[in-house]
């Protein structure tokens, strides 16, 4: 694609492509080459009212809410199809806003569609309850229903499928929908939205508000009727999110950052655990909240195992996201970049040794884009800030430990716990440790696998709630007991009825 006219995007609102009514913009840059590649509307207040607005009548006029769950689980169905059949086109606006590779970011847009296929089986298996009577004559049954107007907010590391993991159980649910995509990577989300209404979504039921998180994201938090929020990014938003959540007593789900730890035992496929380590920080530069970015070695294979990771490492080709054969692209956003060459700065003054990279990498067809050697450090502490604070970046730190109850130790000593990865060919091991590691994900053997069928989310500072699996969906529905007097008889108008006054 040639991004020689930067595209004006739009806001979408109500089934309709629409200006910003402040009637401003800012310039959205390609990674890669630092050329504008968009114009994103800057979103106010006033265009965050008429969003909420569009998405409160769809939820309470219908047909969103009304139709039977049947269809709207055929609807979400064909927005899987829909999705599929623009996979391509819909991971290369991704690439343009984000600079990720290509290779990972088309292969997220063909998994996407399951999301919406796996919802939309179990939007007509939302089921409730008929409790035993315990009163005589009186009837109790347990329903759920959707919440209302849930505010979607998500960052730009992977945009749509951030995204999914929201709207999938979400519009499963029937509840409707006001999305705020990040401002480095607002174009695949809207459009989605459009390819949403093309797939039969009622319009209203999804509409997006582009702009940065004070003027766009703090008011549709704040919107009175947005009942619901879910919400992926850094801690400085989340922790934001949830204050105004909580002065009105939102729903609200957060999943936020990570500084995972990756355990490698003496006893592991030393090679495996090699390329699983790569994958897991230098895969998407390590701008994933995933990111095995704490490594954790048993000191009698540190040696060997710190050169086979280098090894793997060494010729790693930074360029092009397109490029097919490129395995390492730009940092996404200024931002970013200043934040990974300071963290590397950082580590070298709390004394970690680099073995790898620790520079920023330029010339050739790097071009320019804002690139980062991999990078490696040894002779890590866990009380550095290398390895207690998240970089998003292509930085591993090493530490070495001596037998289990250290790693475990080790493995838990931080504010977070997203995601952990352990490496042993001990079944007894593989089978105790991931119960004594405090994270919503832990891979043994493995490292960076989701899926919609398994819940997603973060212990302790990494976010509260889940995402994927069953239970997502309930975390978009409200619960609720009704009670039928059959009996005709009120016992005493003064005191409260129990079953003893029976
Ligand atoms: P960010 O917090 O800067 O932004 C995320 C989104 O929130 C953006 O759309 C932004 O505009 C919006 N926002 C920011 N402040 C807001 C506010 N006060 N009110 C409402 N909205 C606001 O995060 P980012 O830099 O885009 O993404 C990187 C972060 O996201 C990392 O910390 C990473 O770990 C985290 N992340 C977490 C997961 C997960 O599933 N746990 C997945 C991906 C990324």
């Amino acid at each position: 694609m040639n991004a020689a006219e930067p595209k004006t995007l739009s806001l979408y609102i109500d089934g309709e492509y629409r200006p910003p009514a402040g009637g401003a913009y800012f310039d959205n840059h390609y990674p890669y080459t630092g050329e504008v590649e968009s114009r994103v509307p800057r979103g106010t207040a006033e265009d965050v009212n008429k969003a909420v607005a569009a998405a409160d009548r769809a939820f309470r006029e219908g047909p969103w809410a009304t139709m039977t769950a049947t269809k709207r689980g055929k609807i979400l169905h064909a927005i899987g199809d829909i999705i599929a059949a623009h996979a391509e086109e819909l991971a290369t606006l991704e690439v343009r806003d984000n600079g990720k590779l290509m290779g990972e970011m088309h292969g997220q847009m063909k998994y996407l569609p399951e999301w919406f296929y796996y919802y939309g089986g179990l939007a007509d298996k939302i089921e409730g309850a008929v409790t035993p009577a315990e009163r005589e004559g009186m009837f109790h049954y347990i329903t759920h229903e959707p919440q209302g107007v849930v505010a979607a907010i998500a960052p730009w590391n992977s945009p749509l499928l951030l995204v999914a993991w929201k709207l999938a159980p979400a519009l499963a649910a029937a509840n409707t929908i006001v999305a705020k995509p990040s401002e480095f990577s607002p174009s695949s989300m809207l459009r989605l939205a459009e390819l949403m209404v093309e797939a039969g979504l009622p319009k209203g039921v999804v509409n997006v508000v582009t702009g940065y998180g004070a003027e766009v994201g703090a008011p549709l938090v704040e919107h009175p009727d947005v009942a619901r929020i879910a919400f992926t990014g850094g801690e400085g938003g989340g922790r934001a999110v949830y204050k105004a959540a909580a002065e009105h007593f939102k729903r609200v789900s957060l999943e936020l950052g990570g500084k995972s730890p990756n355990i490698v035992f003496e006893d592991a496929d030393l090679d495996d655990a090699a390329r699983g380590t790569v994958a897991g920080i230098f895969a998407a530069a390590g701008q994933t909240c995933m990111a095995g970015s704490r490594l954790l070695v048993h000191e009698s294979v540190h040696d060997v195992f710190v050169e086979k990771l280098i090894e793997i490492v060494k010729d790693a080709k930074l360029g092009d996201p397109m490029g097919a054969d490129t395995d390492i692209g730009p940092i996404a956003t200024p931002a970013q970049f200043d934040k990974v060459m300071h963290y590397i700065d950082v580590a070298r003054e709390d004394g970690a040794t680099c073995e790898l990279g620790g520079t920023a990498a330029e010339g050739g067809e790097l071009g320019t884009g804002r690139f980062v050697h991999p990078t490696i450090f040894t002779g890590v502490k866990n009380d550095m800030r290398i390895a207690q604070e998240e970089v998003f970046g292509p930085i591993l730190s090493i530490i070495k430990f001596s037998d289990e109850d250290e790693a475990v130790r080790l493995a838990n000593d931080i504010p977070y716990g997203l995601a952990a990865g352990i490496w042993t060919q001990d079944l007894g091991r593989a089978m105790t440790l991931p119960k004594r590691i405090r994270a919503g994900s832990v891979w043994v053997n493995a490292y960076r696998v989701v899926s919609y069928m398994a819940p997603f989310g973060g212990f302790k500072a990494s976010g509260i709630g889940r995402e994927n699996g069953k239970e997502a969906i309930m975390e978009y529905l409200e619960t609720k007991s009704v009670f039928i007097n059959a009996s005709r008889g009120i016992p005493s108008p003064f005191v409260m009825s129990t079953p003893g006054d029976d």
